[in-house]
């Protein structure tokens, strides 16, 4: 133990009244530069203490220090992570990331008041949901569209509204459970609708659900089966048939479609049918559902679209007001929106479907750029291009995993696990992927200045293990 330099340790109050740690006072309230001027101290002791460091900082480098961590949001649990997973949609880490510009239109909205339900034109109450029912019918051709908080409320709502007290048919191949906590069974009981099994686990017949009208059905809901896939012998009812095996009778078809996209998957790149919204409509779906922060690469949202008559029955729902969508999340929707009237424009502008069409050859250059950049800058490290595969994640795209390209890191003298605890543990925690005994990390999924990031705290990490 080095106690001369222990000696050296800034007291606290001498910290918060050096003239260098004004300007912190100045953009932040005084208990948040108190408590993060204790927990650096407290990390200093403990460093010198364990002979981790030979000098102490001065009063200017620690300030800059406690001015880092505030502008990082370091002293929040809810923080900005850096996500080298190359899983884009990762449910864990916030789903679909919001663009520079919608993230600051959201910051405007919030930092004042806005018309979330005030119609300027009039002068009067406006609707909440006027702000993006236009463009949601423009974009898929449905009749009438809302938004709620999120998907599952979305679901919870519809058959609340249009199928308590009634039967509904729904697919043993499609009795899923999403993220653990929604179920359909338990969501359909508890909205007041009365399930009628169909079919088997396997495969579902169109006989299957016409049986079931026969038997008292009035409604036919179909769930995607978002996070997994069943393979081999399998069959299933599409909308168009679904569609006409309900018209005679009247039942409604409805369709919690999970992940929805706005144009068809080719356009990023993607060789997967079915997930359109509008395609689901023109094909005779009454309602369909999806989240605002799958494909659609927005805020969390449950949206609606379809028939205007079996809308305007939601929005009366009082439900509605418990899931009601805030003010923050509408804004993003909005804008993400307008970006989605044109596929191309979509996959320049939406974070979310430029990391899913980024070819494998970009994420190849892309990890070569930064494997370049680690062995020029962390002493000792082994940094290679290796071709792997990434996913959409979110329960998208089930079984469909994209070609891609990450750089392999080995640092001599730390094991895999260790390393990718040390790049996690950071005040902005890099999460990476651990495969045979080295660290992942996939371009794919970073943001801009997330690659400068991932190399200086390996260089400190090189640094470090060098002097072990
Ligand atoms: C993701 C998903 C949900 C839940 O949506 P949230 O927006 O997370 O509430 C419901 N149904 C399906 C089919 C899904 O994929």
């Amino acid at each position: 133990m080095n106690s001369s330099l222990l000696k050296k340790l800034p007291k606290i109050d001498v910290l918060l009244s050096a003239p260098e740690m004004r300007v912190l006072f100045e953009r932040y309230p005084y208990a948040i530069v108190k408590e993060t001027v204790q927990e650096y101290i407290a990390k200093l002791r403990s460093d010198a203490l364990a002979d981790r460091i030979s000098s102490m900082p001065s009063i200017g480098d620690i300030s800059a220090a406690v001015s880092k961590k505030l502008e990082n949001g370091d002293i929040y649990s809810l923080k900005r992570v850096i996500n080298a997973t190359g899983v884009v949609l990762h449910t864990n880490l916030g789903r679909a990331p919001l663009g520079r510009e919608v993230a600051q239109h959201v910051a405007d909205v919030a930092a004042g008041y806005c018309t979330l339900e005030y119609d300027v034109e009039k002068g009067e109450r406006g609707s909440r949901y006027s702000h993006v029912e236009k463009l949601l019918c423009d974009i898929t051709g449905a009749e009438a569209a809302m938004v709620v908080n999120n998907n599952a409320g979305a679901v919870f709502l519809i058959l609340n509204t249009l199928a308590k007290e009634k039967k509904v048919a729904v697919s043993r191949g499609e009795l899923v459970e999403i993220g653990g906590s929604f179920r359909v069974p338990e969501i359909m009981s508890q909205s007041g609708a009365e399930l009628i099994e169909v079919g088997t686990t396997n495969k579902t017949h169109p006989e299957d659900y016409a049986k079931a009208i026969e038997n008292g059905a009035e409604v036919l809901l179909k769930v995607h089966t978002s996070n997994f896939k069943m393979l081999g012998f399998t069959e299933s009812v599409d909308i168009p048939e679904l569609s006409a095996i309900a018209k005679p009778s009247g039942a409604l078809v409805l369709y919690d479609l999970g992940a929805g996209f706005l144009f068809p998957a080719e356009h990023i790149g993607i060789n997967e049918e079915g997930h359109v919204v509008g395609k689901c409509l023109s094909q005779g779906a009454d309602i369909v559902c999806f989240s605002g922060d799958k494909l659609l690469g927005s805020s969390q949202a449950g949206v609606i679209v379809g028939r205007k008559e079996l809308v305007d029955r939601i929005k009366k729902n009082h439900l509605t007001r418990m899931l009601r969508i805030d003010k923050l999340c509408l804004a993003a929707l909005e804008m993400t929106l307008k970006y989605s009237v044109s596929p191309d424009l979509a996959k320049k502008s939406i974070p979310a479907l430029e990391e899913i069409s980024m070819t494998e050859g970009e994420c190849r250059n892309k990890a070569a750029e930064l494997a370049a950049g680690l062995k020029t800058s962390c002493h000792g490290i082994i940094a290679d291009v290796v071709q792997t595969k990434d996913e959409a994640g979110g329960g998208s795209l089930p079984g469909v995993e994209i070609d891609s390209a990450a750089v392999e890191i080995v640092v001599p003298g730390i094991s895999a696990a260790v390393l990718e605890e040390k790049l996690r543990k950071r005040s902005v925690p890099i999460i990476t992927r651990v495969s045979r005994d080295s660290v992942l990390i996939s371009p794919r999924t970073l943001r801009e200045n997330d690659a400068e990031e991932i190399i200086s705290a390996l260089a400190e990490i090189c640094i470090c293990g060098v002097k072990k």
